[in-house]
C-alpha cells in the first residue's frame, strides 16, 4: 500500500493521511479504485474487511450461484471479458473476473485486506475524516462508502431458531464443510438466491422443504454456453461484444416500461409466467401455491429454468403455511405440522437500506447515517451524497438501485460523479463540500411522486424496496440512462463549500 505518510494527530494515535479512503472492494469499491488511478489520483487506500476483492461475488458461493443479468452487460465497460463461458455467468467466473481486473489495473497494492472499518467521524476544524479500521488509522479528505447493498445477511427472527441443533447458515455464508447429501434440509425463502440454491441441492438431499412466505413471478432464462468460435469472435472483434452489450442494455431498459411507465403491460410477462408454470409443474396444487398474488415486478422477478422443476420433485415439498417455531431438530409450521430437519439454509436476503456500516459514520452534526435516516427517512441526494456528511460519497445509495439490469451501469455512473467532484474540488481549491439540506429535500420531493404509479407501489406486495416508512428508498424510478445523464457532472450549486486554507 502506498499512501502519503503525512502524520496527523487526533489525540490518540498516529494516522496516515490519504486523499481518498474507499470502504469496501466489491464491484463499487474496486471500480472506484481503478477509475481514480486512471484519472491520476493515486493517493487513495481501499479498506476491505474480507481477504480479497469481489464483495458479494466473493461471499456468495452457494451451490448454483450465478448472475441473472447477461454476462456481456455484467462487466465493467472499461474491462470487457471475451472469455465468459456462458450467456449468464456463474459466480466463480465473476469472482475470478474481478480478481483478474484488480491485477490488470494494479490496484491490489492500494488495498488493506482483512481490514474492517470500525468508525469514521468528520472533523469540521480540519475539514477531513478521521477513520479507524481494525488494522490502521487514517485521516482522509474524502470517504467513499462502497460497502455494498448485498453485504450484510438478514437473519430471520423466528421463535426458537437459536435452539436449532443441526447446521444452520445464511446463503451468503455457505458452510462448505457441511455436506447436505442424504440429509433432510430446509430452505427458508424463495428469492433470487433460493431459486438458484433449490435446484442445485434438490437432487442430492434426502428431502427438501422449501418455506415460501410470498410466491413471486419466475421468468425463463435464455441461458446457454458460448461456443469456442463465439469466444474467438468476442476476443478478436471487440466491437461485436460491444454491440451485443448495447443490444442487451436496450432490451433490459424495456422493463422500465412494464414496472414504471405502463405497469399494465406487465400482464404480458405474467402470461409468460403462467405458461411457464403449466409447462414445468405437473402437480395442480403446487401450481396454485406458486401463483403470485401481486403484479409482476412488484417484487424482484425471479429468473430460472430449473426452480419449478425442482419444486415438483418427489423429494421436495413447498411449505406455504408460515413458520411458527424452530425446535432442536425440526421446524413447526403454523398449521401445527412438525417437519424433521438436519440443516437449515437461510435464503432470507440482506440489510439493504439499513447497512450496519451506517452506524459507523458520524457526520458534522454528530449523528450517524443511521440516526439521520431514522429521523428523516433513508434519503440521499442523487443517490450519492447526504446532508451532514461532508466530503463523503455513497455508491449504490438511496434510490439508485435497479432490479432489472446490471447495477454496474449505475456504479459507473456514480463513479463519474465522484471523479468530476474531485476534479472540481481541486480546480476550485476547495477543502470540503456538503450537499444543501434543501437541495436534498427538493430532489427527493421530486423523486417520490414518480414512485406513485410504479408497480413497486401499486403491485400489491411488500418488498425490500420499501423502507420502514413505506417509501421506496431502494430503486431509481426511470430509465437508467437518465440517471447517468443526471450524475454526469458534479453540480456544485447544490453544495455548500469551504475553501482550502492557504
Ligand atoms: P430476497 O430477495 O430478499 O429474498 C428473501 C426471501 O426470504 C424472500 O422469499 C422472503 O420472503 C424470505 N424471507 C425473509 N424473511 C423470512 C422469514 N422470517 N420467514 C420466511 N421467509 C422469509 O433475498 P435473496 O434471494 O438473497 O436476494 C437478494 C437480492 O440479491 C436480490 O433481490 C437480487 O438483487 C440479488 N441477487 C441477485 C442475483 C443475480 O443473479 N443477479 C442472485 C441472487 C441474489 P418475502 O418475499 O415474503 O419477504
Amino acid at each position: 500500500m502506498s499512501s502519503s505518510d503525512t502524520p496527523s494527530r487526533d489525540g490518540e494515535a498516529d494516522r496516515r493521511h490519504v486523499r481518498v479512503l474507499i470502504v469496501g472492494s466489491g464491484l463499487s469499491g474496486l471500480g472506484t479504485a481503478i477509475r481514480l488511478g486512471q484519472r491520476g489520483i493515486t493517493d487513495y487506500v481501499v479498506v476491505e474487511r474480507g481477504p480479497d476483492v469481489g464483495g458479494t461475488w466473493r461471499d456468495n458461493t452457494y451451490p448454483g450461484a450465478g448472475c441473472d443479468v447477461p454476462s456481456h452487460l455484467y462487466s465493467y465497460s472499461f474491462a470487457p471479458n471475451p472469455d465468459w463461458s456462458r450467456s449468464f455467468s456463474p459466480q466463480p467466473e465473476i469472482e475470478q473476473y474481478l480478481r483478474t481486473v484488480a491485477d490488470r489495473y494494479g490496484v491490489r497494492e492500494k488495498h488493506l485486506f482483512d481490514c474492517a472499518m470500525t468508525g469514521a467521524r468528520w472533523n469540521a476544524t480540519e475539514g477531513r475524516w478521521y477513520v479507524d479500521t481494525s488494522r490502521a488509522a487514517f485521516t482522509a479528505d474524502f470517504v467513499v462508502s462502497a460497502a455494498g447493498v448485498l453485504a450484510e445477511p438478514k437473519l430471520p427472527d423466528i421463535k426458537g431458531i437459536s435452539s436449532f441443533e443441526g447446521k444452520i447458515f445464511h446463503s451468503a455464508r455457505w458452510d462448505h464443510d457441511t455436506t447436505l447429501t442424504g440429509k433432510k434440509v430446509a430452505v427458508i425463502g424463495t428469492g433470487s438466491s433460493a431459486v438458484q440454491i433449490v435446484p442445485s441441492i434438490a437432487p442430492e438431499v434426502e428431502h427438501l422443504d422449501v418455506y415460501q412466505r410470498t410466491a413471486t413471478w419466475v421468468m425463463p432464462q435464455l441461458a446457454r454456453p458460448y461456443l469456442a468460435p463465439e469466444r474467438f469472435a468476442f476476443k478478436h472483434f471487440p466491437w461485436l461484444q460491444r454491440l451485443i452489450r448495447a443490444l442487451i442494455y436496450i432490451a433490459r431498459e424495456a422493463f422500465v416500461v412494464t414496472q414504471v411507465k405502463y405497469p399494465r403491460t406487465g400482464l404480458i410477462l405474467e402470461a409468460v409466467g403462467r405458461v411457464k408454470m403449466w409447462l414445468e409443474i405437473r402437480d395442480p396444487q403446487l401450481r396454485r401455491k406458486v401463483l403470485p398474488e401481486h403484479r409482476i415486478g412488484c417484487k424482484r422477478m425471479l429468473v430460472s429454468n430449473k426452480f419449478y422443476g425442482a419444486l415438483d420433485r418427489d423429494n421436495v415439498d413447498l411449505v406455504t403455511d408460515g413458520i411458527a417455531e424452530v425446535r432442536a431438530g425440526s421446524i413447526v409450521s403454523e398449521d401445527g405440522t412438525e417437519r424433521e430437519v438436519d440443516a437449515i439454509v437461510l435464503a432470507t436476503g440482506f440489510h439493504v437500506a439499513d447497512s450496519p456500516t451506517f452506524n459507523l459514520y458520524t457526520g458534522r452534526a454528530g449523528r450517524t447515517v443511521s440516526e439521520a435516516a431514522e429521523a428523516e427517512g433513508y434519503q440521499m441526494y442523487k443517490g450519492t451524497t447526504v446532508a451532514e456528511f461532508p466530503n463523503m460519497f455513497f455508491l449504490l445509495g438511496a434510490n439508485s438501485g435497479l432490479n432489472y439490469t446490471s447495477l454496474i451501469y449505475i456504479i459507473e455512473s456514480q463513479i463519474n460523479y465522484i471523479i468530476d467532484a474531485l476534479d472540481t474540488m481541486r480546480q476550485r481549491e476547495l477543502q470540503s463540500f456538503e450537499v444543501k439540506a434543501d437541495a436534498q429535500t427538493e430532489y427527493n420531493r421530486a423523486l417520490q411522486p414518480k414512485m406513485a404509479r410504479t408497480v413497486w407501489a401499486n403491485g400489491g406486495c411488500t418488498s425490500w424496496f420499501l423502507d420502514n416508512h413505506g417509501n421506496n428508498s431502494a430503486l431509481w424510478p426511470d430509465f437508467s440512462f437518465k440517471y447517468r445523464r443526471m450524475v454526469r457532472t458534479f453540480d456544485l450549486d447544490a453544495y455548500d463549500t469551504v475553501p482550502r486554507a492557504r
